[in-house]
């Protein structure tokens, strides 16, 4: 089916960016074509269906303090579908399982002697008092991390989680992305210093969906299964060729991964801006989901620091969610970051199940594999990007090269980190900004 279509707006991509931006330009009653190249919306946040409901492809939760994302759900009429729980955290250490979700938990952590654990505790406090990131630019989180905490903790706390979560670029992180990650997840406790997350009934596509019909209740156009190939001026618009014919625009806005957007403005783009799209690392994910029968353990969020695990994390999202939702079953995340080109990344389900099953077996020794009634695996080849010291210097170039033409990606939210918050905020920000333009007179 040809697409030949004329709007105001076309925005690339129907993740969480590009809906935020596509409502508040359809609110505002401009024009807004979205164009996504999968079946599904939702982008990363996309979903699956276990039991009858969908499940998030991707761990997915919210701080309480998200609140970006709390506003617009709020503003959607769908505040009753957000639930905030208290949830545990714990490390896989030496064969070992700890918890480490309350201050509590730190005191009794053996693997570090107590006055390496009274250095992590106040390593937490000491990182979220620091007010300005810039401070923390020219470094790197290894060398922060070393300062504050010491050698010791280093090595058995931060060391395997950057490692986990960054492979061979975990050397290259900013202290600033580090920074964040603490000070977000320190500023989601209770009272009593547990961490409680919050989640949206039916998954975050519900949420996306939501949305979609908002924006096309607006007026706005969704369309799904059409790739975007390239994004040319003609004049004073913009012409948008996808694998189903052009779209016609006065204003576009790309919200794939930066390496992308860069194939799709080659044609006119000067080389240096292409480059700097281009500039910017992505690490891979993967994520084996088992459904099973019976719980792996009672922790919600385990980070595995053992090098030899090849995963970085098992959540167990129905120590968070209700097994209710979903039919019943248990939902273990595996996770893994990973450079495309590693050999795990291009495995299928059955292949990647059964070289984590020895590993699952090590670790929960009572695990039987009857327990799995499915191993379902999830790829994202723009997962995250790679935060680097001065990371500031690397997107500083990213100002639309032409009038008309904008960027809306989770590359450039730093010195926050990707997130749907985020995604919500800047796309929101964008689309206001945009239809201001247009109420101005100036496409
Ligand atoms: C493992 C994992 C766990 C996460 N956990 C959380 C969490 O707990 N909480 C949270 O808030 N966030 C989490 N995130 C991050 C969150 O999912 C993203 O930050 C957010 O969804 C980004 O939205 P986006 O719209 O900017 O990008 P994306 O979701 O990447 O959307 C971009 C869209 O563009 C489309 N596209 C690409 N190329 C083309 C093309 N040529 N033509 C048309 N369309 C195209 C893609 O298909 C995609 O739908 C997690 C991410 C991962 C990978």
């Amino acid at each position: 089916m040809s697409l030949e279509h004329k709007t105001d707006v076309v925005v690339v991509g129907g993740g969480f960016s590009g809906l935020a931006a596509a409502y508040e330009l359809a609110k505002q009653g401009i024009g807004v074509t979205v164009l996504e190249a999968e079946s599904e919306l939702g982008g990363l946040a996309s979903a699956f269906e276990v039991g009858g409901e969908k499940l998030d492809r991707f761990y997915h939760h919210w701080f309480t303090n998200d609140q970006h994302i709390m506003e617009l759900i709020k503003e959607l009429g769908q505040g009753e579908r957000i639930s905030i729980n208290p949830t545990n955290t714990g490390m896989y250490y030496a064969n070992n399982f700890f918890k480490l979700s309350t201050p509590w938990d730190l005191l009794n952590f053996t693997p570090l002697s107590f006055f390496d654990r009274i250095r992590l505790g106040l390593l937490a406090l000491r990182a979220r008092r620091v007010k300005h990131w810039a401070a923390l630019e020219n470094k790197t989180a290894a060398e922060w991390l070393r300062e504050l905490g010491g050698e010791k903790v280093y090595q058995v706390v931060w060391e395997p989680l950057l490692k986990g979560k960054f492979g061979p670029v975990a050397e290259q992180i900013s202290a600033v992305w580090f920074w964040n990650k603490l000070k977000l997840r320190g500023g989601s406790r209770g009272k009593g210093g547990e961490e409680r997350l919050a989640y949206y009934k039916g998954g975050f596509i519900a949420l996306a969906e939501t949305l979609a019909a908002q924006i096309r209740q607006l007026g706005g156009k969704i369309v799904t299964d059409v790739r975007v190939t390239s994004v040319r001026p003609v004049g004073d618009s913009w012409s948008i060729s996808t694998c189903r014919g052009d779209v016609s625009a006065q204003q576009v806005i790309v919200t794939t991964a930066l390496p992308l957007a860069a194939e799709m403005v080659e044609d006119w783009a000067s080389p240096e801006y292409a480059a700097r799209l281009r500039r910017i690392q992505y690490l891979a994910n993967v994520c084996l989901v088992l459904e099973m029968k019976h719980s792996l353990s009672s922790t919600y969020w385990l980070n595995v620091n053992d090098p030899d695990f090849p995963f970085v994390g098992l959540i167990e999202h129905t120590n968070f969610e209700s097994t209710a939702s979903y039919g019943g079953r248990h939902i273990v995340y595996l996770s893994k970051y990973l450079p495309h080109t590693d050999a795990l990344y291009a495995m299928g389900a059955s292949e990647l199940y059964k070289y984590a099953l020895p590993y699952l077996q090590r670790m929960f020794p009572d695990f039987d594999p009857d327990w799995v009634i499915k191993a379902h695996l999830w790829k994202a080849r723009w997962s995250q990007p790679v935060v680097e010291k001065k990371y500031s210097e690397l997107i500083a170039g990213l100002q639309s090269p032409r009038p008309g033409f904008h960027l809306c990606s989770m590359a450039q939210i730093y010195p926050e980190d990707r997130g749907t918050n985020y995604a919500v905020r800047e796309g929101r920000a964008l689309g206001r900004s945009i239809a201001k333009q247009f109420g101005e007179g100036v496409n």
